[in-house]
């Protein structure tokens, strides 16, 4: 599973609303990226930062349930079930999101975790 490119990060980060001032347009702070793939996604408006998490490889090998919950997640666009994950995002403490693909369609959305709850 290749490593997604940060400005691809940064384009779909857009479909979510800050925690804080609900804008959609972020960064990514280049000098927070961390050789494990963490790194921090910056409000453009209003400068609050939350980590992204772009190794998703490691990351469904600690987490052995979300492969099964990925199964379960139904596109928006074709309403088929199952998607690969992309990256995560940790917005606030309430919400967590997964950037996913939809395995049938190739449609890319954002999917809020309801797993994050039980790290
Ligand atoms: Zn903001
Ligand atoms: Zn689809």
């Amino acid at each position: 599973m290749p490593r997604i490119a940060l400005e691809d990060v940064e384009q779909r980060l857009s479909s979510v609303h800050c925690a804080i001032c609900k804008a959609s347009t972020f960064g990514i702070d280049r000098r927070t990226l961390q050789s494990d793939g963490e790194c921090r996604g910056v409000c453009l408006k209003c400068r609050y930062n939350f980590p992204v998490y772009t190794d998703m490889e490691f990351y469904l090998r600690t987490q052995p349930d979300v492969p099964y919950r990925l199964r379960d997640i139904s596109c928006s666009n074709c309403q088929h079930r199952g998607v690969s994950l992309d990256f995560r995002i940790t917005m606030s403490v309430r919400e967590a999101v997964y950037f996913v693909t939809c395995s049938t369609c190739q449609a890319q959305f954002a999917e809020r975790s309801s797993l994050e709850a039980f790290e």
